[in-house]
């Protein structure tokens, strides 16, 4: 899901193999962390946790990773801590970013 991700965000730029791995590792570690599983301290980041309001997809046994946050509030956060550790990994990048 992660990879997903950021290879859609970076479908434009040259990260190259090892930056992309280390991205995607970055990423899944402070997913891990967001959603209390276990993580390496030294791969997770400050992100925001996802505000889910979706109660009722909740109820009807729609549910994610994450407690109390629906699956398509889920995947935006995934999103979203791609974004910031890109954005963290490869300042560059910020030059470049028109969307
Ligand atoms: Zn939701």
């Amino acid at each position: 899901m992660v990879k997903s991700h950021l290879k859609s965000l970076s479908v434009d730029m040259d990260l190259g193999y090892n930056t992309f791995k280390e991205i995607a590792r970055s990423s899944t570690h402070t997913i891990l962390a967001a959603c209390g599983l276990e993580h390496r301290k030294g791969e997770v980041y400050e992100v925001q946790p996802p505000v889910c309001l979706h109660g009722e997809g909740l109820a009807n046994g729609l549910s994610s990773l994450m407690k109390g946050c629906c699956p398509s509030c889920f995947d935006s956060f995934v999103k979203d801590v791609v974004r910031t550790i890109m954005d963290i990994r490869v300042p560059q990048w910020l030059g470049f970013r028109n969307f």
